[in-house]
């Protein structure tokens, strides 16, 4: 069987707890060799910064760009705030996926049945909603040159942020976006603003061009405003949604809501393939460290599992395995089994070393079956 390394970052606050719920799955499966995957553990973070003065250190990001995949729980927390900023958490985490160049950010949004009334929107509305959000993460706004706070001469102050693209830019992160299409309805909506801006105007026309190398790929164009306005009118139109830094930002917040929960929200970034075919991959529930809860066994570890099985569907090669959890996740909420976040009327409380128990338990019952 394949040998896999992963890197695993827990992080800050909740982040530990939920790493501890996915590191009792590799386990799992480890032992039933159904995985060979070998684990290397780093601090990130605050947690970073206490040991070493540094977010992330040099030697974490060696192996993170060796390592298969990074597996990263969350950073952050309010006795860090008066750390200077270059050394902040938060630093930590930019520092990886920059260094690592992981230019798609990838953010399912599924409604699971169980949890459909978590939902803001009307049942009807939601309902099956398995929306997949690209998101260029490199680039645009939030790194374009020049920005800062300059002093004019009439003493009025200016803050330039630059919003720049460039066609290489803006194709790679587009044939993510096709790749992973054609592996799904087969339906891509690209979102930018070509009506006002210049870089949208040739986002749109990159996309138009990479699709004539996707025939089998429906490419739609939708400016920025009307998919925030689509996403709570009709969601259930988009199969996957490729979009820049900035609206990827907003919109995927957005999408995310209509599921309900953050504590169930996964997501991967990813970098560009080497000639070997080895890819740089990051996995990190999209919630942060939930400083209100650390500690408490209160944290919803199925966010930080679900990156897990993306990293198994993308980094790894294993997709049964990554349907195996995703089908026993389902069920386990079916089942009524729920921590404080998504707890409903007639379900079970657990813990977060519960919730993950209850999914092992649920992997067991049903591994004859789904490795057949
Ligand atoms: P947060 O996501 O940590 O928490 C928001 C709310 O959701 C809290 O009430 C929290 O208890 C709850 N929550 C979050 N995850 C949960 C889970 N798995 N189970 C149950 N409840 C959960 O956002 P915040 O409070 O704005 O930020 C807290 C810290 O996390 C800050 O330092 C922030 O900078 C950091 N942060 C880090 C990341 C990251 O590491 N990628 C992302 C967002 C925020």
């Amino acid at each position: 069987m394949k040998q896999h390394h992963i890197l695993i970052t827990p992080g800050d606050g909740i982040g530990p707890e939920v790493m501890t719920e996915v590191k009792k799955i590799i386990s799992f499966l480890n032992t039933e060799h159904l995985t060979n995957i070998t684990i290397t553990e780093r601090p990130i973070g605050g947690a970073a910064y206490d040991i070493h003065g540094v977010p992330v250190t040099d030697e974490t990001i060696d192996i993170a760009r060796k390592a298969d995949c990074v597996l990263l729980g969350a950073v952050g927390g309010p006795q860090w705030d008066g750390v200077e900023y270059s050394l902040r958490p938060e630093a930590g985490l930019l520092k990886i996926r920059k260094d690592l160049d992981l230019f798609a950010n990838l953010r399912p949004a599924i409604v699971f049945d169980a949890l459909i009334q978590a939902s803001t929107l009307k049942p009807d509305i939601v309902q099956g909603l398995d929306i997949l959000i690209v998101r260029e993460l490199t680039g645009g706004v939030y790194f374009g040159q020049p920005r800062g706070i300059f002093d004019l001469p009439n003493g009025e102050r200016q803050g330039i942020n630059t919003q720049v693209y460039t066609t290489s830019e803006i194709r790679r992160v587009g044939r993510v976006a096709f790749e992973l299409a054609r592996k799904r309805q087969g339906h891509v909506t690209s979102c930018e603003k070509a009506n006002v801006m210049e870089s949208g105007k040739l986002w749109r026309e990159e996309m138009t061009k990479l699709q004539m190398e996707y025939p089998d790929v429906r490419l739609s164009h939708m400016y920025a405003d009307n998919c925030a306005m689509q996403l709570l009118k009709n969601p259930r139109q988009f199969d996957v949604i490729v979009t820049d830094n900035l609206f990827g930002d907003i919109l995927s917040d957005e999408a995310s809501m209509l599921t309900g929960s953050l504590g169930m929200l996964p997501s991967a970034s990813l970098g560009a393939c080497d000639q070997n075919g080895h890819q740089n991959a990051l996995y990190e529930p999209v919630h942060g460290s939930a400083p209100d809860i650390a500690g408490q066994g209160k944290a919803n570890p199925l966010a930080a599992i679900l990156s897990f099985a993306m990293a198994l569907r993308f980094s790894l090669d294993l997709p049964a395995i990554a349907d195996h959890i995703e089908a026993s996740t389902r069920t386990i909420l079916d089942n009524g089994i729920r921590t404080g976040d998504i707890m409903a009327a007639g379900c079970r409380m657990v813990s977060t070393s519960e919730m993950g128990d209850t999914l092992i338990t649920e992997l067991k019952r049903t591994q004859k079956k789904a490795v057949e």
